[in-house]
């Protein structure tokens, strides 16, 4: 089960949809796999499927670029083995940088920047349930 959360800025029109959470393909690396377009993270779930001692997190969760704010909803992952160990990673597609993995929970504040003007702080706002 996941959520879905509004981020919208106090003061300018940028609004984005956010979904967190665990989805009904998350429980089974094949699953996950049969999804995923990313090659590189397609590659390392073969690589952990192959491994009995693999165990996993997967869900859905919210990146924010420490430098220009910008906001991304990616796929969480990370692969445990008894000899490798996996955890995805999102660079910022304006900076560059190393985007941040942020929780959004219902009615906590974000605290968050604009990504779009200068002044505004996101709220975020939960709009659904879904699997
Ligand atoms: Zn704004
Ligand atoms: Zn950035």
């Amino acid at each position: 089960m996941g959520q879905g959360y509004k981020l919208t800025c106090d003061h300018c029109t940028y609004t984005k949809d956010i979904y967190i959470g665990i989805g009904f393909y998350y429980f089974s690396l094949e699953s996950i796999a049969s999804f995923v377009k990313d090659l590189v993270l397609k590659q390392q779930i073969e690589h952990f499927q192959k491994d009995p001692a693999t165990t996993f997190d997967a869900y859905d969760a919210l990146y924010v670029c420490p430098s220009c704010n910008a906001v991304r909803n990616e796929l969480f992952m990370n692969m445990r083995s008894d000899t490798s160990q996996f955890v995805t990673i999102y660079t910022c597609k304006r900076c560059k940088d190393t985007m941040r993995l942020t929780p959004l929970e219902h009615l906590v504040p974000v605290h968050l920047s604009c990504p779009e003007c200068e002044h505004g702080q996101l709220e975020s706002t939960f709009f659904m349930d879904w699997d």
